[in-house]
């Protein structure tokens, strides 16, 4: 068998807000077709560490590879790291299909609008394949009826339903998802994770926050526990949940049940 393909390696990974040290040296690769589950308290560093794999956030020091490419990265100048070629940024940005906790749809558009607005205006589809391959996706996560809606007018659920439509809809190479059932009312948390379950299943690359223990047993190859900015523990679901061996993931573990 050959080996899967690298799909993302982050490499010592160290981001600073002032005086706070959030990411203290964090390391991981996903291969093609991986399933990684990022747990962690509140305030450990996973929002911050993956908007740092997209540059939302910008690291103090470590590295991003993306399908091999590494981001050019610069001195800023204030002691961290900037970008030193944007366009090559904007290029790896859509590989990357990020979906947040809050939906961000954009709330002026229709559903349909949302699904195809980066397709056509960044990527230069033609409109009609965007809207045709958009109308695939929009069936696919259930959505097809509420195409001409605004996003004002579809539940949380709908709306993060949607949301993931339109990262599909750029076909990244992964798929980031941040705890992308967290805002939703209780009722609506299955039908969203239904959506990623399934997509684990076809074997698309993710990395996922969540605090859904149950179902990042369930849908992930590969959990990491991170704590305090460093990763604290890793490895298959079985021996997280089923055989935590730090003092920090049992605890945590424990305080979840
Ligand atoms: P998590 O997603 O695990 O809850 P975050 O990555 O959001 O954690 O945040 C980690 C820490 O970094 C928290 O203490 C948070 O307050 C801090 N932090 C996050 N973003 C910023 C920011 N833009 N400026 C200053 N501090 C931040
Ligand atoms: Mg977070």
């Amino acid at each position: 068998m050959t080996e899967p393909a690298q799909a993302i390696a982050v490499t010592d990974l160290h981001k600073r807000f002032g005086p706070l040290e959030v990411l203290k040296g964090v390391s991981l690769t996903a291969n093609e077709g991986d399933v990684i589950a990022i747990i962690g308290g509140s305030g450990s560093g996973k929002s911050t560490f993956l908007r740092c794999i997209n540059m939302l956030e910008l690291p103090t020091s470590g590295s991003v590879t993306i399908h091999g490419e590494t981001i050019a990265m610069k001195n800023d100048g204030h002691g961290g790291l900037m970008p030193s070629d944007r366009k090559q940024v904007q290029r790896l940005r859509t590989q990357l299909g990020m979906v947040f906790q809050s939906f961000n749809l954009w709330q002026h558009m229709t559903i349909l609008q949302n699904v195809t607005e980066v397709p056509i205006h960044v990527l230069g589809k033609s409109k009609d394949e965007a809207i045709e391959t958009g109308e695939a996706l929009l069936r696919r996560v259930g959505l097809f009826e509420k195409r001409d809606a605004y996003p004002a007018f579809l539940s949380g659920g709908q709306q993060q339903r949607a949301a993931i439509a339109r990262a599909l809809a750029i076909q990244p190479l992964v798929m980031l998802f941040d705890e992308p059932t967290s805002a939703l009312d209780p009722q609506l948390v299955g039908e969203v994770l239904t959506v990623i379950g399934d997509l684990a299943r076809e074997k698309r690359t993710m990395i996922l926050v969540t605090h859904e223990m149950k179902f990042a047993r369930k849908v992930a190859n590969h959990i990491v526990f991170l704590a305090e900015g460093v990763i604290d523990e890793q490895g298959t679901p079985d021996e997280i949940f089923g055989n935590p061996r730090s003092e920090r993931l049992k605890k945590f573990i424990s305080s979840i049940h």
